[in-house]
């Protein structure tokens, strides 16, 4: 049973005031429909703007999608060699290679799809080895697939490398712009991209690109913060995100659905463990091996304390709780959700609980839904765990994230909260401060163009000063959109 947590209240608006189109079949996918039962309100609404130009990307995604006419011909000339530019029926291609952990990816398809918005390109989606995709996620098109087709011909397209002729940056510094004889090109905005691959950033919509059919991207980054650097593209995202701090609030309540089965993984914990509590607090741990780890556990805790988000417990163990009263005696509960690929960070915090009062009275009950142990690849049931625990994260009201973390970002930035971030502890040692309140909710971006796009003078570090773009609290390479 997939229903709505609460039999009880009024009819929501599944919609969000038009920010998703009408037209799906609610069985199909039941997260769109009833998400909103159990998220808050939204805190930043799309602008009518943005709603517009979703609508014109859906015809452009029916139109010119898989299966089409214009797909037909367009990867025809792709598999027979021809070099297309200015494609006369309008059909240009984004296509995303897939890789590198759940939150990476997560980010990585954000990214891509504003991008293609932005180019006007079809966003495709690689499905992974093992067609992943369509395991944890809805299409988000009515009438079409974002799914790459299989019989795709660039055979070889998730080898691609930075020193691939068709990478931007070679077309751009070794070859004059040219693309004689390249059939695509090929974007390499991974997080050890060099500059000048980042240069991709800089393509304003009078150089070649845009006249190029088919664009391959390999990303594992947020690209948005890097996209308002491009004075092109910036006017076009204002208009479209007047509050730069939700791009990625927004665009994820668009365009990421879980699918039936990792909704039924959501609901059900969701609704044994943490619905009926006053309070639900989100802690993310991000450990790379099953080895526990001591300064962790307690920077997790010295976080918590500093920040008021759990109460102490009683030195003594304290006193043995008095008789439940009459109605209005409840004492307030607070529910923990941990996410880690180990229990034992849990299995302590709980332990702390079990053994002693909280020192404010308050019930404090502490739930984990997997632990994995190591992280592994293209395995559809650990991605689909890794999803449903990042939206559970989500529809938390309060969260501690790891920082540097993806799987964190993404938690964070899809509720809409602005995260309490723990830095890497340097030595074993718990830092001072444990933690610190981010200055918002976006993710981080660490594979910006560290130059002035106007200048495109990328040898030089000179990364422009952009309004409402501020430097990662978790690293200094990175920036955020607030
Ligand atoms: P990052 O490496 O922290 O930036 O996050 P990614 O999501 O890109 O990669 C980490 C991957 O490890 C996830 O996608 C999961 O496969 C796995 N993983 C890490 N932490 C957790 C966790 O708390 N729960 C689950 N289920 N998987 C996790």
């Amino acid at each position: 049973n997939l229903g709505a947590p609460d039999g009880e209240g009024s009819k929501k608006d599944a919609l969000l005031g038009g920010l998703l189109a009408p037209g799906f079949d609610e069985q199909s996918c039941a997260s769109r429909y009833q998400s909103v039962y159990y998220r808050k309100n939204m805190t930043r609404q799309p602008s009518p703007y943005l709603i517009k130009r979703l609508r014109d990307h859906e015809a452009l995604q029916r139109r010119c999608g898989p299966g089409t006419e214009p797909y037909i011909r367009a990867t025809e000339r792709l598999r027979s060699g021809q070099q297309v530019l200015d494609s006369n029926d309008g059909c240009n291609y984004l296509v995303l290679i897939s890789y590198r952990g759940l939150g990476n990816r997560i980010l990585a398809t954000t990214s891509a799809f504003l991008y293609a918005m932005l180019t006007n390109r079809v966003l495709l989606v690689d499905p992974g080895h093992g067609d992943t995709l369509p395991k944890l996620f809805c299409e988000p098109f009515p009438g079409t697939t974002w799914v790459l087709p299989s019989n795709f011909p660039v055979t070889n397209f998730r080898d691609l490398e930075e020193a691939t002729p068709e990478n931007y940056a070679n077309v751009v510094l070794n070859r004059s712009r040219s693309v004689t004889g390249l059939r695509f090109v090929y974007a390499f905005l991974d997080h050890a991209s060099s500059q000048a691959s980042r240069l991709v950033y800089c393509d304003d919509h009078r150089e070649f690109l845009h006249r190029v059919q088919w664009m391959i991207l390999r990303t594992d980054q947020y690209m948005p913060p890097g996209l308002f650097f491009n004075p092109v593209y910036r006017e076009e995202l204002e208009r479209m995100f007047p509050r730069k701090d939700s791009v990625f609030y927004i665009v994820s309540r668009y365009l990421l659905h879980p699918s039936n089965e990792v909704w039924g993984m959501i609901t059900r914990f969701y609704n044994s463990y943490l619905k009926k509590a006053d309070e639900r607090l989100g802690i993310q741990i991000r450990v790379f091996d099953d080895k526990p780890l001591q300064h962790i556990l307690d920077q997790v805790l010295a976080c918590t304390s500093q920040e008021h988000l759990l109460p102490g417990v009683e030195s003594t163990g304290g006193e043995a709780p008095s008789l439940p009263t009459a109605a209005g005696g409840r004492s307030r509960s607070k529910a923990v959700l941990i996410t880690c690929l180990s229990s034992w960070y849990h299995d302590n915090i709980r332990e702390m609980y079990w053994k002693s009062a909280s020192t404010d009275g308050e019930v404090v009950s502490v739930h984990q839904p997997s632990h994995e142990g190591r992280q592994h690849w293209y395995h559809d049931e650990h991605d689909m765990k890794a999803l449903a625990e990042i939206y559970l994260l989500s529809l938390t009201d309060k969260i501690v994230t790891t920082g540097w973390s993806t799987f964190g970002y993404v938690a964070h930035a899809l509720g809409g909260l602005t995260p309490y971030i723990t830095v890497k502890p340097e030595n074993e040692t718990v830092p001072d401060p444990p933690c610190m309140r981010t200055v918002s909710m976006e993710p981080c971006a660490f594979t910006v163009p560290n130059f002035d796009c106007a200048k495109k003078n990328f040898g030089e570090y000179n990364p422009p000063r952009i309004p409402n773009i501020r430097t990662c609290e978790d690293a200094f390479w990175g920036v955020k959109l607030t």
